[in-house]
């Protein structure tokens, strides 16, 4: 297990502090720090705790007795110091909802402000890779946010959650008009082509060219054995009549993880400082979606890609209109409705 001894920095009472750069095993059993929520009143991260009714998915892990987050490889941190969701200088975990794979990041902001940005990142790669196959050419005119988001388009932990099916079952359920490009299997086409009948407008014949080449072209192509049915293909057409690159529709407080914040730094802590812990942690957790750790420059060299091969992307994606065909004992989140 990991302990700073940094703590004391930031609990008032200083007799916590002791010779020697770590704990001792007693000192660990006897000092718990919980992560508990802010309880403010537009901190997203709360509010997904209390309202279960609403659409946000974050689940944080908040604690009462002592927080000790165990990480998928089975390491486990202990919090050092008494946390919520507006601590700033921390080290966070991200476990994807699959349960596979998890990242570790560190920020001189807090919690609540590094979810939303992985948020904006991950909902945006999601869309680019269901409608384009890989991260949109260049389109943003603004440089700042252009360079942040040439960075967030090689991180590992998008590229995960952009093919973890775990995440897109749950990125699709919240925006079911996506459904119209994951492709299903030539029979569950034929079938639902068996019922559709094309009632869009038609419409004017140099937009259509213009959708034709700018988006319905760049489509990724079905695997072997899938297709796109004749609705979807109208949808994709009628979706992108109204398509700006820049403003992509999704949930705001949708997130594809459980999140945690494992270490807090001191307030003056330096940025290398902080990096370094984080990287000690990345190493000892072998956190599968960091770029890099002490062990090698680049992970994919030591773990390979961030989500499996071989596997057909959408072979487990249920959509509810395939649901309505084959009403099966499947374990996906969506209640079939009988026809
Ligand atoms: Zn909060
Ligand atoms: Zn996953």
């Amino acid at each position: 297990m990991f302990f700073m001894k940094t703590c004391a920095f930031r609990i008032p009472d200083g007799s916590l502090i002791k010779t020697g750069l770590f704990y001792t095993d007693d000192m660990t059993n006897s000092l718990c720090h919980d992560m508990k929520p802010c309880q403010r009143l537009f901190c997203t991260l709360c509010q997904a705790k209390n309202d279960s009714d609403s659409a946000s998915c974050t689940t944080i892990e908040f604690s009462t007795s002592g927080q000790k987050h165990r990480f998928v490889n089975g390491y486990e941190a202990v919090l050092n110091c008494p946390a919520n969701c507006q601590t700033n200088n921390i080290i966070y975990v991200l476990t994807c909802a699959c349960g596979e794979y998890d990242y570790i990041g560190s920020t001189r902001y807090s919690l609540n402000e590094v979810i939303e940005y992985h948020r904006q990142h991950v909902n945006r790669l999601i869309i680019e890779y269901l409608l384009n196959g890989e991260p949109f050419p260049v389109l943003c005119t603004c440089t700042e946010n252009e360079i942040e988001k040439r960075r967030a388009n090689k991180k590992r932990l998008y590229q995960h959650i952009t093919h973890c099916t775990k995440a897109l079952q749950l990125f699709l359920e919240y925006n079911p008009q996506y459904w119209s490009f994951v492709p299903m299997k030539v029979i569950d086409a034929q079938y639902d082509d068996l019922s559709y009948r094309n009632i869009s407008d038609v419409i004017r014949k140099e937009d259509s060219i213009k959708i034709e080449n700018n988006y319905l072209a760049r489509i990724p192509k079905p695997p072997p054995g899938y297709t796109f049915s004749q609705r979807q293909q109208d949808a994709q057409r009628e979706f992108f009549e109204n398509f700006h690159p820049q403003h992509y529709q999704f949930y705001l407080t949708l997130d594809f993880y459980r999140a945690t914040i494992v270490a807090v730094l001191p307030l003056q802590c330096s940025t290398i400082l902080r990096h370094l812990i984080e990287i000690l942690f990345v190493t000892h957790a072998e956190t599968k979606l960091n770029c890099f750790n002490l062990f090698t420059g680049s992970t994919d060299l030591l773990y390979g890609l961030p989500y499996s091969q071989g596997r057909i992307w959408c072979e487990n994606l249920l959509s509810p209109s395939v649901a309505r065909f084959f009403p099966s004992n499947d374990t996906t989140t969506f209640i079939k409705t009988e026809k």
